[in-house]
Formats: structure tokens, sequence, C-alpha cells
């Protein structure tokens, strides 16, 4: 049974997916900025492990349930004043072994959002993806760029199309049944309590490297990204929610330090030596691993993907101020313990 008595004076924000990794450090900065905040997650990839530290807390509230819950999701949106919608399958792993969850999940949750969000008139923030550039080959990418998909058998990219679909039908509600919606666009964000269970570089790296396995690089190691601390994402989602001209706008999120997925196995391997005091199970070993291999037959992947941020710090004056070299500190440090707790047992 759902229980709610929420003040109307301070911001109530709904966040889809809160107990995912970006939910939950933007749930804890809302909380900090003293929002009420309800998530709505059904578990799929995100965890009460997540959000642990925040349970209890007066102003934050928990539903498990599913996007298509159309009774909960109603109610959920009669009662906020936001929807920060981050419920998505994530993760190239994930995309490529369940295609069709996947573009499910994302376009049919996306649409049950909007729909809900209409009846109330609640603002929207829609969470998209690099992945929408897909090939792109004009660097960096400017939000209004072409994009460069590629061919309908490799299911990767039906990832990026269906969070096209969810950027396309955001806007049509914003221009024709005048919602407010924003949409941001993450490019490779990680930061603590991210997993590398569905494929996601940096932590995967850091728990090799951590637990003395060789670090899997896939493809010849030549492609490069941009990471961002979830933390200085996080600065830039609550940014574009409160600033009312970028209603309506698409806008990248992401760091400009780009480096190769080689330099990053190099990077990752220097820091735990750095760090992890005992040097137990380090590893300065790298393995390369072909993509058919990492992913399936056929799998492409992107060579470079840098964002241009000249559109976000126009409008709300925003830029990272994490370096890679601060990410990889604070990945590192959050997943040590674990291995100290490992070794202690
Ligand atoms: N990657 C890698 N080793 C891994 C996992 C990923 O070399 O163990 C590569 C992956 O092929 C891609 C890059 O690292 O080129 C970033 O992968 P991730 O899945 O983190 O994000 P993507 O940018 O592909 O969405």
């Amino acid at each position: 049974m759902l229980n709610f008595h929420l003040p109307r004076k301070s911001s109530r924000i709904l966040i889809t997916g809160g107990m995912g990794f970006i939910g939950s450090h933007l749930t804890e900065a809302l909380l900090n900025k003293d929002c009420h905040v309800t998530i709505l997650d059904n578990l799929s990839t995100g965890s009460f492990e997540n959000v642990q530290h925040l349970m209890g807390h007066p102003n934050l509230r928990f539903v498990v349930d599913n996007l298509t819950s159309e009774v909960v999701l109603d109610r959920l949106a009669s009662e906020c004043d936001t929807i920060i919608h981050l419920a998505a399958a994530v993760g190239v792993k994930l995309v490529v072994e369940d295609p069709a969850r996947t573009i499910e999940t994302n376009v049919m949750g996306t649409d049950a959002i909007l729909q809900a969000a209409l009846r109330y008139r609640v603002k929207v923030m829609i969470a998209s993806t690099s992945e929408v550039y897909g090939k792109g080959i004009r660097f960096p990418f400017s939000e209004d760029d072409d994009v460069v998909l590629g061919s309908t058998a490799n299911s990767r990219w039906g990832y990026a199309a269906s969070k096209m679909v969810d950027e396309f039908l955001g806007l049509a509600y914003y221009r024709q049944k005048g919602l407010p919606v924003v949409i941001f666009r993450l490019f490779n964000t990680v930061g603590p309590r991210q997993t590398g269970h569905y494929g996601m570089v940096v932590p995967r790296l850091v728990q090799q490297a951590i637990s003395g396995e060789q670090l899997t690089v896939y493809g010849d190691g030549q492609q490069s990204r941009c990471f961002c601390h979830v933390e200085d994402a996080v600065r830039a989602i609550i940014g574009l929610s409160e600033c009312p001209e970028a209603v309506g706008q698409v806008f990248n999120i992401g760091s400009t330090e780009e480096v190769s997925i080689l330099q990053l196995a190099q990077r990752v391997l220097k820091t735990v030596n750095q760090l992890d005091g005992d040097g137990l199970g380090s590893t300065d070993d790298i393995k390369f691993i072909p993509y058919a291999q990492a992913y399936a037959e056929g799998f492409e992947d992107m060579r470079r993907r840098v964002p241009n941020i000249s559109k976000i710090n126009q409008y709300i004056g925003w830029q990272p101020r994490a370096t890679l070299d601060d990410i990889l500190r604070d990945v590192v440090l959050s997943m040590l313990p674990d291995k100290l707790n490992v070794n202690a047992a």
C-alpha cells in the first residue's frame, strides 16, 4: 500500500531508475538540496545496496515497481513537480545480449512516463545517451549533428534507435502538447557504485586489476572515450532541471578529456598499484580480446566519442571538474575495501 503525504512547498522529484548507479548519486544530491525524492525502480539493474546509505532519510521513499504499472505511475506523477527519467536498459553487454528487453523497456517506459506526466503537466527530464551519435564522424559531437547508425542486423544499434525514439517522443510531447521536456545525452559516466556486470569498462578494468586478473582490452585498444565523473553529471542534470530555458532542448553531458582504452588500462594499473597498499593480486597484464569474442560476431564499436559541451556551458555554465585521474582514484578507492573484506574472510 502506497502512502503519500508530502508537503508541497519544496521540490518533489520522482526519479525512475533511482536505485541505479547514476540515480543513487542523483538522489543523494537532491536530498542534500532539501528536495523530496521518490524513487521508482524495478531493481532490474539497480539495487538497494546503491541507496542503503540513504535508507531512513525522512524525505526519501522507494517504490519498487515497473514503469508500465499504470496506476502506480499515475499516482506518483500526480505527486511530483519533476520526473527525472533514468530507468532504461543500459550497458552494451546487456543491450547485445537482450535486445528485445532493451527496446521494449526504453520505448514503452518513456511512453508511459510522458503520458503520466502530461496528465499532471509535470516537467520531464529524459536521460538519453551518446550512443545516439552512433558512428558519427564529425568531432566533437554536437547536439544537432546528423547521426550515423549501422545495420539493423547489429543489435547494438537497436539501443541507439530506442533512445532516439525516446528523444523524438519527448520533443514531440513538448512541441505538440506543450509538456516541459528536457533531454540530456550522457557520455560514458563513471564513478563509485558503477558495476562492471553490464560491460562498463572502468569498473571492469579496476576490478580486474585489484583481483590480479589480466585487464581485458577489446579490439586494438585504440578506440577512445571521455569519462565523466558521476558527480559532475549529477550537477549538470540538476542544473538543467532548474533552468527554464533548457525546456524543449537537447544537451550533451560529458567530459572532453579523451583517452584510448589501452591508455585507460595502463592508467588503471598505475592507480591501483599506487593505492593498493598491500599490492596483493595486482597485475601488470593487459590482454587484447577481439570484439567478436567479447560481444558477438559483427559487433561494431565507435572509434571515438567526444562531446561538444559548449551548449550546456552556455545555458547553465556547466563544465566537468573531475579529471580522469580524480575519477580513477575515486573508483579504485571505492572498490578496494571489497578486496580487503574478501582477504579478511
Ligand atoms: N571495453 C574494453 N574492455 C572491457 C569492457 C569494455 O576494452 O572489459 C571497451 C569497449 O569495447 C569500448 C570501451 O571500452 O570500446 C567503452 O566501453 P563501455 O561498455 O564502458 O562503454 P561504451 O562507450 O561502449 O558505451
